[in-house]
């Protein structure tokens, strides 16, 4: 029931809504909605808030279950600053130098200072003439950031006429969205390593840098300008600081709540079902995985696309993941550590083409005990490996085994120490947990992949065609995947309900 107030000759309408999903989309979400002075709910199944961005503690060391890498800070910034806030009220801030390195061999490494004169020299020692292509190349890229951050990743995405204005078009052209990545990294550079570098940013974006649109060449400016950052005592205090904001604006959290059932009446969203019982509601943001609500939640009938659809859709990998404590420092490691000493096409193909466990993958090792000594016991490593898989295989714990030693033997070869008689904690999580804990369509990590096809009006709807008081936000609708896209999916979705209820 919609209360309607008169206060200070303003009609304001103080709706009940509900959220379904604590990740980045689900808390921005809950906070803008506060903001408009309604009463907000957010429902979360597991016991902890953050989604993806979770963290448990063991033997002394606190993992961030997922993401690790804070990139375009003024998303954060941005997000705050609507609440007259800033990303300091909530945590600390450092920015990491070297940003991370890329590993090719034993002796064959790239460290990305944050200093640009030296990213410069890094490039030239690389590739002759190299340094001044790198200031063309990041000159665009910020061009295209701009361009985003504008124009794109902020609206809707019902039509495109949302795009129909000059500037926005001749931007789009300008920013090469018809062209891959790929091929507009090597029209620049030629040293195979300079163009691993330049393509890794995208691969948050979970396709290969051939088939994602050059105008996300917008990272490498994040990456390489901007830099990267690390919140002290991890990403979670992120989710933690967006907690804090959004009770402070009166959003009323209840964790451990698994919703089963989306209740309709006369065409819209009435209530849900859930495990601890029912709730009555005017308006409903669904920031669980789209899958799942839409085949799970929804009756056929309200749903906004069909199962095939989602068969067809190119998926960003899923992860095999292993927290790691070692009871000594391991000396050179930095905070970001990247793998990629073993056939990166390879890899590739057994993710996107011919989906099956690789053999010898490339990998990821986040080390953020390096900036961190809250986060592991004194003299200890708080490691955190990722391997990219694709999704929907078969997973069991034999098969994650398999690959530890492989890892840590690499590991021990490139850091020239040993270390794998001092792994005093492991947990493995994978394919199986993405779908227990999140509800994610085939496991997925990173939701759908920013293929031009899957891009902007192309990608899941944010609203639900059938109920006008019901929209989507997180990492499979607009913009995309990513911490900063959930929190931006957040925002917009909120925006649209209110703009829905505002009408009645
Ligand atoms: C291992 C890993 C590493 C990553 N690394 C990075 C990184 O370094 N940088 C970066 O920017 N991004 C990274 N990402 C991506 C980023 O974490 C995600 O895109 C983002 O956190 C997704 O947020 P979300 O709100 O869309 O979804 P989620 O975080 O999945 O939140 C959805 C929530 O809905 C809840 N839910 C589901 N079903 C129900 C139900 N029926 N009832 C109630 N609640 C329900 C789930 O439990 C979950 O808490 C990473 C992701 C993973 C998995």
């Amino acid at each position: 029931m919609l209360v309607k107030l008169n206060i200070f000759q303003t009609l304001l309408y103080m709706a009940k809504i509900s959220i379904i999903g604590s990740g980045f989309s689900g808390l921005a979400a809950a906070c803008f909605a506060a903001k408009e002075g309604h009463q907000v709910t957010l429902l979360e199944k597991n016991e902890t808030i953050g989604g993806r961005a979770r963290t448990f503690k063991s033997d002394g060391f606190t993992f961030d279950m997922g993401p690790s890498w804070y990139w375009m800070p003024d998303v954060f910034e941005n997000f705050f600053a609507q609440f007259g806030k800033s990303a300091a009220d909530y945590y600390q801030l450092k920015q990491l130098d070297p940003g991370f390195q890329i590993i090719f061999g034993k002796n064959d490494t790239i460290e990305i200072p944050a200093s640009m004169e030296e990213l410069e020299a890094v490039f030239e020692g690389i590739e002759a003439g190299s340094a001044a292509k790198l200031r063309q190349f990041l000159k665009e890229a910020e061009y295209k950031y701009n361009v985003g951050m504008k124009d794109m990743v902020y609206k809707p995405a019902f039509s495109w006429l949302e795009y129909a204005n000059l500037d926005v078009v001749k931007g789009m052209l300008k920013s090469n969205i018809f062209s891959s990545v790929s091929s507009y990294v090597r029209s620049y550079f030629k040293d195979e390593r300079l163009v691993a570098l330049m393509e890794f940013p995208v691969l948050f974006l979970g396709a290969m840098a051939n088939k994602i649109p050059a105008l996300y060449t917008m990272m490498n400016y994040s990456a390489l300008v901007q830099g990267t950052f690390y919140p002290v005592g991890g990403m979670c205090r992120i989710a933690e600081g967006m907690k804090e904001l959004a009770v402070s604006l009166g959003v009323e959290f209840r964790t451990g709540v698994d919703v089963t059932k989306i209740e309709v009446t006369d065409g819209l969203v009435s209530g849900l079902k859930t495990s601890t019982g029912d709730i009555a509601l005017d308006g409903l943001i669904a920031a669980a995985d789209y899958n799942h609500v839409e085949q799970k939640l929804l009756d056929e009938k309200y749903r906004n696309y069909s199962s095939d659809y989602w068969e067809d859709k190119t998926f960003a990998p899923s992860c095999l993941i292993y927290y790691v404590g070692v009871s000594k420092k391991i000396k050179k490691l930095l905070h970001h550590n990247l793998f990629f000493d073993a056939d990166f096409e390879k890899h590739a193909n057994d993710i996107y083409s011919t989906p099956q466990w690789p053999d010898r993958p490339l990998f990821y090792v986040c080390c953020p005990s390096k900036t961190d000594d809250t986060i592991a016991p004194e003299g200890m490593e708080n490691l955190f490996i990722l391997v990219p898989v694709a999704t929907g295989l078969k997973d069991d714990e034999a098969t994650r085994e398999s690959y530890f030693d492989g890892i840590i033997k690499r590991m021990e070869n490139y850091c020239g120490e040993e270390f794998a008689a001092e792994v005093i904690y492991k947990r493995t999580y994978c394919i199986k947990n993405f779908v227990e804990d999140y509800n994610a369509f085939k496991g997925n990590a990173y939701g759908l992949a920013n293929t031009l096809m899957q891009t902007a009006v192309l990608k899941p709807s944010l609203r639900n065609k059938q109920l006008k008081n019901m929209f989507y936000a997180g990492q499979l609708t607009v913009p995309g995947p990513g911490v900063p896209p959930a929190l931006i999916s957040g925002q917009v979705a909120s925006e649209q309900l209110n703009k829905y209820l505002q009408k009645l």
